[in-house]
């Protein structure tokens, strides 16, 4: 039995089944025997027990793992949350009772509070593991260090990821799409993944499986000779057909890239600095980490775009506040109307950076959607000293309003992650609606075309910075399409650079014909694989 799906990758890899499921049992209700002051140092060890062994766990996780991770933990340490667990300790409930019941109120407190609603899955996770701590219970199966492991769950959470040890050697998930956490995690530690596989759970505890990213399907029984093989370019020119940068979220990503072949930062995500921030940075503070960021960054253009908060990327000190639609509320530039301050500090510390350090930085507001927008942002740069001044092209709307935008921009940037969430109005992060996020539909490239007539006429260049570009040929399309750099996840700047320094101009655009022709991403991706294949 094949399952399909959308891979994550381009190496197939076999190894066994580890299926992963959430234990709820071990949340159920329990009284005690023990008296309530055992019991509240029951719950004091318990707590500072599972908050080391995570600690170790993740030490050597990426650094967004890491932050989001020690956010987690300051809240299970939290003296007040144990406070709370008090009444229910003296009420006679054990310490595991206690805690979730602490965690419930604690929750309806923060009713409001968005940031605080994306973590309790989390929260409930860790409190879940002190519970089988204090318990006896082994919490389901934990992954074996010894083995190979195909990691099968419905998805995966920072908790769950942060816990693949070497003994990981793929991922299946049941849910999920190309840019969910599981599919960003995997490309970042270069593991192959296939996400949105229908059937997934239902595959044997154990039994052999083939991860076939390439042919966006899952095996079973079966070996290496039967995976779908990746297109194996061979570099005949020294400089790729067009710039390959790469995205960056922090100094270490920034360090990493500059062991890549990449030429400078395509997208440097300066709200992954603040994913873990109660209070807001001064402008010292923020002149000081983009500093550093561009100091370590690779030779070449540095694309820094501010602060690019809320739905899916909570920054606490902005306080976000609870919103029915997220994903349609206060982020991107929007913030600037509630916290016009913020940017305003962002952009004097962005220009600080570049004074001290001499680079060349563009600067770009993330998911703008109005002309006004943009003259404000163009405006508020202007005030602050930034020469370069860039859009992201994320909405609909602003790609129709492109040709109105003569003289306010000096570039663009296709960030096709958001952009297929509000083309398809499919939220990317929504574990049922993948598909819509797989970068090859027609309905995407076609809308990416768009984009480049409009950017040609009005003689500025344009660049793809979304999890799209991370993908070879998709890489190969977009030169086609006549953009002029990429940027990806530096795990993937490599062999995308391979990629584009192995084709010519002609094949890319008949790359980009074949795409474009196509209606369905399935033909989209076969044609243009077929193109290659032989070569
Ligand atoms: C995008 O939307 O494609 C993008 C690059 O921005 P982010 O993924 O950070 O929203
Ligand atoms: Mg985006």
């Amino acid at each position: 039995m094949e399952l399909k799906g959308i891979g994550v990758g381009s190496k197939a890899v076999v190894g066994d089944v580890f299926r992963l499921e959430t234990s709820e049992a071990v949340a159920e209700h329990q009284k005690t025997s023990h008296t309530p002051g055992e019991e509240t140092s029951v719950l004091a060890t318990a707590i500072a027990t599972t908050a080391a062994t995570i600690r170790s766990e993740t030490a050597s996780s990426d650094p967004t793992t890491i932050e989001i991770m020690d956010a987690l933990l300051i809240i299970l340490e939290d003296p007040e949350l144990q406070q709370m667990a008090k009444p229910h300790l003296e009420a006679g409930f054990d310490a595991p009772t206690a805690l979730f019941k602490a965690l419930d109120e604690f929750a309806e407190l923060m009713g409001d509070d968005e940031d605080f609603k994306s973590r309790v899955g989390d929260l409930r996770g860790i409190a879940t593991r002190i519970s089988s701590w204090v318990r006896g219970i082994a919490q389901g199966p934990s992954i074996p260090q010894e083995g190979r492991w195909i990691i099968v769950a419905d998805d995966l959470t920072p908790l769950e990821t942060s816990q693949f040890g070497p003994s990981v050697v793929g991922v299946v998930t049941e849910l999920g799409g190309p840019t969910s956490h599981t599919a960003i995690i995997c490309r970042a530690l270069s593991l192959p993944a296939v996400v949105s596989a229908k059937g997934a759970m239902a595959l044997e505890q154990g039994s052999s499986v083939l991860v076939d990213p390439v042919g966006n399907r899952v095996l079973p029984d079966s070996d290496l000779s039967q995976a779908t093989q990746s297109i194996s370019f061979i570099p005949h020119a020294d400089t790729p057909l067009i710039t390959v940068r790469a995205n960056i979220g922090g100094l270490e990503d920034a360090k990493k890239a500059s062991a890549t072949s990449a030429r400078g930062v395509g997208l440097f995500r300066t709200e992954v600095l603040y994913l873990a921030q109660a209070s807001e940075p001064s402008i010292e503070q923020q002149t000081s980490a983009y500093t550093e960021v561009l100091k370590a960054a690779p030779a070449g253009k540095i694309i820094i775009r501010t602060i690019d908060a809320g739905s899916d990327k909570p920054v606490p000190f902005l306080k976000l506040g609870n919103e029915e639609n997220p994903a349609l509320g206060v982020r991107g530039f929007r913030l600037n109307t509630k916290h016009g301050g913020f940017v305003i500090s962002q952009l004097k510390a962005i220009a600080a950076a570049i004074n001290a350090t001499g680079r060349d930085v563009g600067v770009m507001a993330p998911m703008v959607s109005s002309v006004e927008e943009v003259r404000t942002f163009a405006a508020l740069c202007a005030e602050a000293g930034i020469q370069s001044v860039g859009i992201m092209i994320e909405t609909p709307a602003i790609i129709s309003l492109m040709p109105d935008l003569a003289g306010l921009v000096n570039f663009v940037s296709i960030g096709t992650n958001d952009l297929s969430q509000y083309l398809f109005a499919a939220d990317r992060m929504h574990p049922e609606l993948g598909g819509f996020s797989n970068p090859w539909q027609p309905g995407l490239l076609r809308n990416v075309s768009q984009v480049v007539t409009h950017a040609k006429a009005l003689g500025i260049p344009v660049g793809v910075c979304g999890e799209s570009a991370a993908n070879p040929l998709l890489a190969i399309v977009f030169a086609g399409l006549g953009v002029e750099s990429v940027s990806a996840a530096p795990s993937a700047v490599d062999s995308v650079s391979e990629a584009l320094r192995a084709v010519g101009a002609q094949k890319a655009s008949e790359a980009a014909t074949l795409a474009l022709r196509a209606s369905t991403a399935e033909d989209a991706e076969a044609s243009v694989r077929s193109l290659f294949e032989g070569d």
